[in-house]
C-alpha cells in the first residue's frame, strides 16, 4: 500500500506527529533555540507567535531538518528526522532517505520559493514524481485537484511571474500538499503579501485546518490565530514563554513579554 492510500484509510496514524524534546540550536556562539520541548497532537492547528529574531523560523526549519539541531531530538511521524536509529545510536541520513522523511511535512515559506521557470502545475508535480515516485499522469491529475482546492483551477499553465503574490502563495500551498504530508508548516505565509491579498491565503489555510490537517503556523495574523488555531505558543529569545488556548494567550496573556508583544497589535 502506498502512503497516499494509507493517508486515506487512516488519516491520523500518530498521536503526536511532531515531538520535540529539549531542542537546542546554536549558530556558533549564538544560541537561537534554548531547550525547546513541544508536542503537537494530530489534527492540532498550532500558532507560533513572537518577535522577529526569536527563533520561529529556525524551529520550523529544524522540524524538516533544513537546520540540523545542536542538541535534543525531533520526531516526525515517529521517526527521528534526519536520523536512523540503530540500537541506541542515531546515525545521520541524507539523500533519498531524508527526502522521504521530509515528505511527512509540507512547508510553506514567506517568499513562496516557486521555481520561476516552471508553471504552477509543474511546480506542484515535482516532489510527487521525484520524491514519492508517482507517475506523471497521476501527479498531474492530483495537482489539478489541488489547484482547484486553492481556487486556481484555471491557472495550471501560468508561470509564477504571471500570478499575483496571493496566487503564488496558493500554488505554494498546493505544492506543499502534493506529497500528502501529515503536517503542514507555514512560516509567515502572508507577511510578504500586499494587504489586499492576505485574506485569500488565510481562507485557504482555514479550509486546510478544517480538513483536519495538523498545522504549525508561524504568523503575525493575530486574528487568524484567534479564530482558527487550537493553541498559541509565544516565543521569545529562543524559548517558549507562554502557551495555551488563543483566548488564554491572546486575550489574557500572563507573561509581561507576551503582553508587550501583543500590545503592538492593539
Ligand atoms: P524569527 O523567525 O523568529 O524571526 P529566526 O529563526 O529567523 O527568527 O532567527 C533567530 C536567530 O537565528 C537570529 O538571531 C538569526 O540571525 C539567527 N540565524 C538564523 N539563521 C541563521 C543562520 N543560517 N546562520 C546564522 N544565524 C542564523
Ligand atoms: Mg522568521
Amino acid at each position: 500500500m502506498n502512503s497516499a492510500m494509507q493517508n486515506q484509510s487512516n488519516p491520523k496514524p500518530y498521536k503526536y506527529p511532531v515531538e520535540i524534546s529539549n531542542l537546542v540550536k546554536a549558530f556558533g556562539e549564538n544560541v537561537v533555540l534554548n531547550d525547546i520541548s513541544l508536542n503537537v497532537p494530530s489534527g492540532e492547528v498550532l500558532a507560533i507567535i513572537g518577535p522577529s529574531g526569536s527563533g520561529k523560523s529556525t524551529l520550523l526549519r529544524c522540524i524538516n531538518h533544513l537546520e540540523k539541531p545542536t542538541g535534543g531530538t525531533i520526531k516526525v511521524c515517529g521517526e527521528y528526522i534526519g536520523y536512523r536509529r540503530k540500537g541506541n545510536v542515531l546515525r545521520g541520513i541524507g539523500g533519498k532517505d531524508l527526502a522521504r522523511q521530509r515528505a511527512h511535512t509540507g512547508m510553506v515559506f514567506q517568499h513562496f520559493n516557486l521555481y520561476a521557470h516552471k508553471t504552477a502545475l509543474e511546480n506542484i508535480i515535482e516532489s510527487p514524481i521525484h520524491v514519492k515516485g508517482v507517475d506523471v499522469e497521476t501527479a498531474k491529475a492530483r495537482a489539478r485537484v489541488l489547484l482547484g482546492r486553492v481556487g486556481l483551477a484555471e491557472r495550471a499553465d501560468a508561470y509564477p511571474a504571471q500570478l499575483s503574490g496571493g496566487q503564488q502563495q496558493r500554488v505554494a500551498i498546493a505544492r506543499a500538499l502534493a506529497t500528502d504530508p501529515d503536517v503542514m508548516l507555514f512560516d509567515e505565509p502572508t507577511s510578504a503579501l500586499d494587504p489586499e491579498l492576505v485574506g485569500e491565503v488565510l481562507t485557504v489555510m482555514r479550509e486546510i485546518a478544517e480538513s483536519g490537517m495538523t498545522m504549525i503556523v508561524v504568523t503575525h495574523e493575530i486574528q487568524f490565530a484567534h479564530d482558527v488555531c487550537d493553541r498559541v505558543v509565544f516565543m521569545a529569545d529562543g524559548g517558549l514563554v507562554e502557551e495555551g488556548t488563543p483566548r488564554d494567550v491572546l486575550d489574557n496573556p500572563q507573561a509581561e513579554r507576551t503582553r508587550l508583544f501583543l500590545g503592538r497589535f492593539n
